[in-house]
């Protein structure tokens, strides 16, 4: 178990610097951008000025990429592809109590969650495709599946590690090059992989790392350079981008928004669902695509279930998100805490019951309590818009199903969860449900051999396991 002090020495843990530079050609170099401040969203302090780029830094470095593709990384073996995959792996790992710290500052999420599952979920990542590149012949794509070329990716705020590890190993696994985009309230863990890629060696231009607001991503998805898109945010960016894209011959996948239903019979071990339901809306305060945000409970356990659920919700600990006690950090930016105030308004608006666990909230930082609302129909905002914060709705149903009409009853399809002794009832769920994870009896599990990714409007395409490889080859 890892001691963490508090600020500011988790500043020399994180060995934070004043200033950062974008990732170009194998340097750090300024770019032609206005510099960006991110800010802790624990304590509201500015953590560091980040350059970033413009449509000139985007052209180099997609031109860098293209090199990079073209002279080394596209022609080597994948076997020797492998050795860089691993040797990056092994050093996120010898430099994960760095990154956890550096994460949880720039973002807000609790020091635990950090250490014990971005991380080593990132790591992973890099190991099981260090494991492909190899391998790609046995993948079931044909004998000698081919790269796209260059890459570009643009992610969220909400897993900043984890996410970029789901874009950069399997594109580099197969082969392409890459000039990625982090979230503009996060950039730092990805600065801090560039110097990774650097320590392992990684030819210069195979991994570039630009930072900078819509605009930059808006210029890297649409620069003629680039062979394939992906994209991991908001439903309505991944909208405007399947737009501008079309007809230009570009591959694209899309992994957006979701507003799943955890689902829970009347057959349940309820203290069991009581932890799944907790984590599956208060896990990262929430900020997940796949978050059980819709809790479905049978009729004849409401009652029980939901006191035992405050309970249990009443002995979160919201605060510091450097403390390693800490169950509930902060809400990554003033703009998302305002969003997940309007939406509570408009629950309470549309008349449904509000609890909000009576934890202390810190005056500093951006915060928000972790909050259920009861008594709440498939028509109002809260069962139908994603919050995207720790937020929880409950509807009740009665027979399986209304269960599945309900769960069904959104254009969003990226995960579910369901609660049931019953063997035959789970397997008969999950063929019904229409989201690309169906977890049962557990919730917000994630592994590199899984593939994740969903259905409708939660985009398209597939991260991790065999199916994942698809997005970054020429099948
Ligand atoms: P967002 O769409 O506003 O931003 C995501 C990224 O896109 C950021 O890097 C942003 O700078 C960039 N961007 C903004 N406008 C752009 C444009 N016009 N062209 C190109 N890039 C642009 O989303 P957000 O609020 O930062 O992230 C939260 C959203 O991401 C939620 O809806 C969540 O469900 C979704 N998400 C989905 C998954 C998944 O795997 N399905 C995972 C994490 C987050």
């Amino acid at each position: 178990v890892w001691e963490y002090a508090p600020a500011p020495e988790s500043r020399a843990i994180a060995n934070l610097k004043a200033n950062y530079q974008m990732f170009v050609d194998g340097n750090f170099v300024d770019g032609e951008g206005e510099p960006l401040k991110t800010v802790n969203p624990g304590t509201e302090e500015v953590l560091a000025e980040v350059s970033t780029a413009a449509p000139s830094d985007v052209d180099k470095a997609v031109k860098a990429a293209r090199r990079a593709y073209d002279k080394v990384w596209g022609r080597m073996p994948g076997a020797e592809r492998a050795k860089y995959l691993f040797r990056i792996a092994r050093i996120m790992q010898e430099r994960g109590r760095e990154l956890a710290v550096l994460e949880t500052l720039d973002n807000g999420k609790p020091i635990k969650e950090s250490r014990d599952v971005d991380i080593p979920t990132a790591a992973a990542h890099f190991f099981h495709h260090a494991g492909w590149a190899d391998k790609l012949g046995y993948a079931g794509y044909g004998p000698d599946p081919k790269p796209l070329g260059v890459a570009g990716q643009v992610i969220p705020w909400n897993f900043p590690l984890l996410m970029l590890a789901w874009k950069i190993a399997p594109a580099l696994a197969c082969g392409n090059t890459v000039v990625l985009k982090p979230a503009e309230t996060t950039p730092l863990s990805a600065l801090v992989f560039a110097e990774i890629c650097q320590q392992a060696g990684l030819p210069a231009g195979v991994v570039n790392i630009l930072p900078g607001a819509g605009d930059v991503g808006s210029e890297l998805v649409n620069h003629g350079g680039i062979d394939k898109v992906a994209f991991t945010g908001s439903t309505d960016v991944g909208k405007l981008i399947q737009r501008s894209l079309a007809g230009t011959g570009k591959k694209l996948t899309l992994e957006l928004g979701g507003k799943a239903a955890n689902v829970v019979f009347d057959d349940a071990p309820l203290d069991q669902a009581v932890e799944g339901i907790v984590n599956g809306i208060f896990f990262n305060q929430g900020h997940v695509c796949c978050a059980g945000s819709r809790l479905l409970v049978q009729e004849s356990i409401a009652e029980e279930l939901m006191a035992k659920l405050r309970a249990r919700v009443s002995t979160l600990r919201l605060g510091d998100p450097m403390d390693k006690n800490t169950d509930i950090g902060a809400i990554n930016s003033k703009p998302q805490l305002d969003r997940i105030r309007e939406l509570v308004a408009s629950g309470d608006a549309d008349g449904a019951e509000r609890w909000t666990s009576p934890c202390p909230v810190p005056d500093k930082g951006f915060y928000f309590a972790p909050t259920v609302f009861s008594g709440v129909q498939q028509a109002m905002r809260i069962a139908r818009e994603e919050i995207f914060g720790p937020v929880l709705s409950v509807l009740t149903f009665r027979t399986p199903a209304e269960a599945v009409a309900k769960a069904n009853n959104t254009p969003y399809g990226l995960s579910a969860g369901i609660w049931t002794e019953k063997g035959s009832r789970i397997l008969w769920m999950a063929e019904q449900l229409r989201a690309g994870v169906v977890w049962a009896n557990t919730f917000n599990r994630f592994d590199p051999t899984a593939p994740f990714g969903g259905f409708g409007e939660s985009g398209f395409g597939r991260e991790g396991g065999r199916a994942g490889l698809e997005a970054y080859l020429d099948v």
